[in-house]
């Protein structure tokens, strides 16, 4: 039986039985429930429980502090209604699906490495796949506790194609699994699309676009989108890497075009190598540059140091308007 989720502010929702989480369920009933990554990394979903009862799936999620757990906070990306609940938090309507997610059955149908320990996923399902530009998917990597989010690195398509750049990460569950329990041809539900740091296609702003590792998946996307339906705009892209074997644009996005500026840097890049691009991380080489930030929209994703160097430099720094900033952090 379904259980029904009371707001505070008044709004309501039936949580099917067959529902996971009560972030989940709250977007997939078109509310806009604050949220950024979906899987315990951000605390932007945090709410308070008035009353009823929740199971909690990860405890020790680090998007709450242990004072915040004290205070009786819950993060909703990681709570399951176990009956009837009243919660309370401030829905907001700039957190409201565009396209509400949906769990798709998919299989896997390709997958190549693009750089060492990098390899690009692509899975295929039934129905079209629907997302914007930057968008993110949830999927239960085989065998691991918890969900882990991913993001698409082609675009929306009909055909039922989705691809992901997935970094293996030295000693973690679920990207190791990906790598190593996946084969050609198993199957994985694809939960999607989520996320705020999308393609802004209502605009002529130039795009400044920075990524840094597996970033480069939803920066790729972007950069699809823009060169499709970006008019004249310019598109800056900054991938940060180690070495030149573990750049990727190119390999993701192959278009050649006046209007499209690659720049690369490489932190760890041996002194004597015949490269003449860049060196040092890719934020301290945007600020190299001066864009004209009211008239700029700047995307980018990766590793949180990457994420908070780049905040910190457009918004203390720069002074750039906070809604030309769209950003992935991924924890
Ligand atoms: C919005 C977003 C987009 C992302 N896009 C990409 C991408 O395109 N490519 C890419 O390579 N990576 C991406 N990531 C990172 C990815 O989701 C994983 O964090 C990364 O692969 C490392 O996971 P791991 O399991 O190997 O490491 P682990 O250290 O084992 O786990 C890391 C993360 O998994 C989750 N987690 C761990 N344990 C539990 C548990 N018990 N229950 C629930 N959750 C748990 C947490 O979110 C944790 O931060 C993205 C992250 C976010 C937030």
């Amino acid at each position: 039986m379904a259980h029904r989720i009371q707001f505070a502010s008044g709004e309501s929702f039936a949580f099917a039985p067959d529902e996971d989480t009560l972030l989940r369920g709250a977007l997939r009933a078109g509310l806009g429930f604050p949220n950024d990554c979906g899987v315990g990394g951000c605390g932007n979903c945090r709410f308070e429980l008035v009353s009823g009862e929740i199971e909690t799936l990860w405890a020790e999620a680090p998007g709450l502090s242990e004072r915040e757990r004290k205070r009786g906070r819950r993060l909703a990306c990681q709570s399951k209604p176990a009956g009837d609940c009243v919660v309370k938090v401030r829905l907001d309507d700039e957190c409201r699906p565009e396209i509400v997610a949906s769990r798709l059955p998919a299989r896997l149908t390709a997958m190549r490495e693009i750089a060492p320990g990098m390899a690009e996923f692509v899975f295929r399902t039934e129905a079209p796949a629907r997302f914007l530009p930057g968008q993110f998917a949830v999927m239960q990597p085989p065998g691991v506790a918890g969900a882990r989010a991913y993001s698409m690195s082609n675009l929306p398509n009909d055909g039922g194609e989705w691809r992901f750049v997935v970094r293996r990460m030295a000693g973690g569950k679920g990207s190791n699994a990906m790598f190593d329990a996946l084969k050609v041809g198993d199957a994985l539900t694809i939960d999607a699309p989520y996320g705020r740091a999308h393609w802004r296609s209502g605009n002529s702003h130039d795009v400044v676009c920075v990524a840094g590792g597996s970033g480069i998946g939803p920066i790729a996307s972007i950069v699809l989108a823009a060169l499709r339906d970006g008019g004249q705009r310019r598109i800056h892209v900054f991938e940060g890497a180690r070495t030149q074997a573990d750049l990727c644009f190119r390999k993701l996005v192959s278009t050649e075009t006046e209007r499209l500026v690659y720049a690369p840097a490489l932190s760890a890049e041996p002194e004597k190598s015949v490269w003449a691009g860049a060196r040092g991380f890719i934020h301290a080489h945007v600020e190299a540059h001066a864009f004209p930030v009211e008239a700029t929209e700047f995307y980018f994703a990766g590793p949180p140091p990457m994420v908070e160097a780049m905040n910190d430099l457009l918004v203390m720094r720069w002074r750039a308007p906070l809604g030309h900033i769209h950003t992935d952090k991924f924890f």
